[in-house]
């Protein structure tokens, strides 16, 4: 399939304070996108002017929500030069929630060269400062007009590009937990492994409420006995327990995050034992008491490594420590960034430079 590279008319006005960067509310001037029908397979790929898009009122993802999306970032290293973070990755894990949602596949060495191609048109919004980052966010949606219920046979992908701020402006900074024994995010046999606009729709009531009570993110428990922990919002977590690494397995309702991948590799690198075992709401508010519950964080792209500070279940909260982000969790995001960032070599073969 050839891509299209159309003008762009004016270029929009660059916010010349990086400071003032927030996250997901700029986007550059140009998209990438292509169509999908059953006849014709993916066609009309082009990189154009980043706009509005026209849908049918009655296209089937605005009514029974068959949408995937992704979440990767462009760094600009110290060297000036720009590198993407593991983006095969994130490619295969969107054909993976393709399958799971029932849309096409799409062909990943061709959605990385246009992915690579779109940076490259859009290198000067690649920011500069300190924990900056372009965020790109492939998507594709269901378009065909049609109410009845089945697998749609018409869809768009595309991806934008947000410049975005140092997530942590003032240093990284730990997070209060809410654990939430009442709401679930994913069951057995759902769709909680599809990075899938569902899921983060039936996640906004217990968001609000943790928030209205003062947390910074809910932790989801699983959904059959509500006794083991899942994972945080738009992160997996991961638990220093007793020098040991513990993470929830990936068994279908948790998201097999590119961060979480990473940081349990640089972790193994460092020596720790990694087991990959469900761990009980209890171990976590009675470790966290006793003190083999050493530290606690959260992985994903947005923010990297979130350390937690305190975790809240029922009426008791248990701070981690002295409720500052752990040593070992300080480590590893300087770590995880500096490849990133360029500053230390990439042993693990995870960046693409542009
Ligand atoms: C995207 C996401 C993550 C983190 O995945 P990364 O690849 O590390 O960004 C974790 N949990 C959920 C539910 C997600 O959607």
């Amino acid at each position: 399939m050839k891509l299209e590279i159309l003008p762009i008319s004016q270029p929009k006005e660059k916010i010349a304070d990086e400071s003032k960067l927030t996250f997901g509310t700029k986007f550059t001037d140009r998209m990438f996108a292509m169509q999908f029908d059953r006849d014709q397979g993916w066609h009309s790929a082009q990189i154009k002017p980043y706009g509005p898009l026209a849908l049918d009122p009655a296209a089937t993802v605005l009514h029974y929500s068959q949408e995937i999306f992704e979440g990767l970032k462009a760094f600009r290293r110290t060297d000036g030069s720009i590198a993407l973070f593991r983006p095969k990755d994130n490619i295969a894990r969107f054909n993976r929630s393709a399958e799971r949602m029932c849309m096409p596949e799409v062909d990943e060495q061709f959605l990385l060269e246009s992915l690579l191609e779109l940076v490259r048109l859009e290198a000067d919004w690649v920011p500069n400062s300190e924990g900056t980052s372009l965020y790109i966010r492939p998507t594709m949606i269901a378009t065909e007009p049609f109410l009845g219920v089945r697998p749609a046979d018409q869809y768009l992908c595309y991806i934008i590009l947000s410049p975005v701020g140092a997530y942590y402006k003032g240093g990284i900074a730990p997070v209060k937990i809410w654990i939430s024994d009442h709401y679930v995010r994913a069951a057995h046999g759902g769709t909680g492994e599809a990075k899938t606009g569902g899921n983060y729709a039936a996640s906004l009531m217990a968001a609000r409420e943790a928030a209205e009570q003062g947390y910074d993110q809910v932790l989801w428990l699983d959904a059959r006995e509500k006794k083991y922990v899942e994972e945080v919002g738009s992160m997996n977590m991961v638990f220093l327990y007793d020098d040991k690494i513990i993470t929830s397995p990936l068994k279908g309702t948790v998201l097999d995050g590119i961060t979480r991948r990473s940081a349990l590799k640089l972790l193994a690198d460092r020596g720790y034992q990694i087991e990959e075992r469900a761990l009980s709401v209890d171990e976590v508010m009675e470790g966290a008491a006793n003190g083999r519950l050493k530290e606690a964080f959260g992985t994903g792209t947005a923010v990297v490594i979130s350390p937690v500070g305190s975790f809240c279940y029922q009426d008791h909260c248990v701070q981690l420590g002295n409720g500052e982000t752990g040593e070992l969790t300080m480590k590893l995001y300087q770590e995880l960034t500096d490849i990133q960032y360029g500053r230390k070599p990439d042993k693990h073969d995870w960046v693409i430079k542009l």
